[in-house]
């Protein structure tokens, strides 16, 4: 599969570096973020290396739609009762800080630390 050597979630996808699991199959893998911005916030991440959603063509549409459908599943999974935000950051000015393609998805009751 696909993988950039310096890229800190391809480490993740090998099992290099440490992450909260949440989800894992072929495709796609599901972790808690490290600093969380509300009460459950996870990342979720095609294993594939794709380094923002400008590089996503066609030939992604299903790996998107699967990320997509991964999120309510998983919040109801982690007790998330009313509610969730999904985000994608693209770029410098989108905010990306890590360049492989992540749907951050927030839940949980408010305050939340952003957002
Ligand atoms: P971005 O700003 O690129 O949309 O979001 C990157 C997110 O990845 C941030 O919320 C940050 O906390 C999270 N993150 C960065 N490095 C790691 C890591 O090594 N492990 C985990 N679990 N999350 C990380
Ligand atoms: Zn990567």
């Amino acid at each position: 599969m696909n993988a950039d050597p310096d890229c800190i979630f391809c480490k993740i996808v090998a099992g290099q570096i440490p992450a909260s699991k949440v989800f894992e199959d072929e495709e796609l893998l599901a972790f808690h973020d490290i600093h969380p911005w509300a009460p459950v916030h996870v990342l979720v991440i095609p294993k594939l290396h794709i380094a923002s959603l400008v590089e996503v063509g066609p030939q992604h549409g299903a790996l998107l739609g699967r990320m997509l459908g991964l999120a309510p599943r998983l919040m109801k999974e982690l007790g998330v009762a009313n509610g969730f935000r999904t985000v994608i950051n693209t770029g410098r000015d989108g905010g990306q800080e890590v360049p492989h393609l992540h749907m951050h998805v927030f839940g949980g009751p408010r305050p939340w630390a952003k957002g």
